[in-house]
Formats: structure tokens, sequence, C-alpha cells
């Protein structure tokens, strides 16, 4: 039987598209047992390396609007014209009833929000790249995006880089290794209030 009763701790890292956060929460999940990661649901279309499920629930706009009307979203948001995401409420106590802590891979106003909701239970990191031109110059690097979407990726990065101030915690990622390291140092610190360098 889960024990319902755990309420873990929340991390939540947000950035604009490209700072790399998505290989930061990687490496976390990779290191370190305790952290389960929320999958979110998006109607966006699935990448072909993507897998439903364990990436994304990729799913249609009709089912997306049907968990908002059933109020099975801790939040969502259209994060691009047309493309939603949304945290689920089921996931975070998935990940809890397995006795683990959260990790979410959000935008930066889904971030607030879910900080708003867990207060003082929640660590909010903005990761953030060195400078707006090598984020752009990543960004087209990825080469995932159509000409568009590419557009419209760049125009959420210029407007979320000013959003830095408003989370626990800024971390630089300008060498991936130094980032990791900061990283898993701010992971042990806020579960075990101790810190292995
Ligand atoms: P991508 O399409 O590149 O996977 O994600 C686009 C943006 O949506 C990223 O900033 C990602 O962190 C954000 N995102 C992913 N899931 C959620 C979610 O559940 N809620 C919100 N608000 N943003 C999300």
């Amino acid at each position: 039987m889960p024990d319902l009763s755990f309420k873990g701790r929340l991390f939540i890292f947000t950035a604009p598209s490209g700072a790399g956060k998505t290989t930061i929460v990687r490496h976390l999940l990779d290191t370190f047992e305790e952290l389960g990661f929320s999958i979110s649901a998006t109607t966006r279309i699935k990448r072909d390396h993507e897998l439903n499920g364990k990436d994304y629930y990729f799913i249609t706009p009709e089912k997306f609007r049907e968990y908002i009307e059933e109020d099975q979203f801790v939040e969502w948001e259209e994060v691009y014209q047309g493309q939603f995401y949304g945290t689920l409420k089921s996931e975070v106590n998935r990940i809890w009833s397995l006795q683990k802590h959260v990790v979410f891979d959000i935008d930066v106003k889904g971030a607030e929000r879910i900080k708003e909701i867990y207060t003082k239970q929640c660590m909010s990191v903005f990761v953030k790249p060195p400078s707006e031109k090598i984020l752009i110059e990543r960004l087209i690097l990825r080469n995932t995006e159509s000409e568009e979407s590419l557009k419209k990726r760049v125009e959420r990065v210029r407007s979320e880089m000013q959003f830095e101030n408003r989370f626990d915690m800024v971390l630089v990622n300008d060498e991936l290794p130094i980032a990791l390291r900061e990283v898993n140092h701010i992971i042990q610190t806020f579960i075990y209030g101790i810190s292995q360098t």
C-alpha cells in the first residue's frame, strides 16, 4: 500500500526555452532516485525522440479542455499560441505516493503559480543562459522547430529573460559541469539540510 501521508518537497526548474533546464532535470533524475518527474499534459505534437507517458502525456485539445472543466490541473498555460501545457494534480499525488520529491520542468508563469500554491515546501530555480544571444543560437542549433515556431520561441525567450528575480534561486548555465555541481548541492541542501561538495 502506498503511504498517502507522505508530502515531499517540490523542485521547480524554469527558464527561457533552450537555457538547458531539461538537461539539468534529466541529470537530477539520473542522480537522485528520491526524485520523480512531473509529466505534464500537452497538446503540442510529439517530437521523434519523445515518448508518450514519459516526456509528456500527449493529448488532444478536446481532452485538455475536459481536464480544465474537471479541475484536474494544478496549473495550465497556453505557452505558445494553440499549444497548451498543464500540470495534473494526479501527477503530484502519483509521485508523493512513491515517497518521492517532485521535479517540474515548466514555463515561468506555471512556475510562479506552483510556488504560490506550495510555498515553503517548494524550491523554485530559474536556469539562466549566459546570454540571450547564446540562447537563441542554441535554439537554432537544436533544430527541432519549424521557422514559424522558432520565431515564436525567440520572441518568448526575450520576454522570459525578464522573470529571473521572481524565483528562489538563479542557476547560471554557462558551463554545464559547474551548473550540475551547483544543482546537486541545491537538492541535497533542500532535502536533507546538508551539502556534500
Ligand atoms: P517544449 O515544447 O519545448 O517541451 O516546452 C515548452 C515550454 O513549456 C517549456 O518552457 C516547458 O518547460 C513548458 N512546460 C512544460 N510543461 C509545462 C506545464 O505543465 N505547465 C507549464 N506552465 N509549462 C510547461
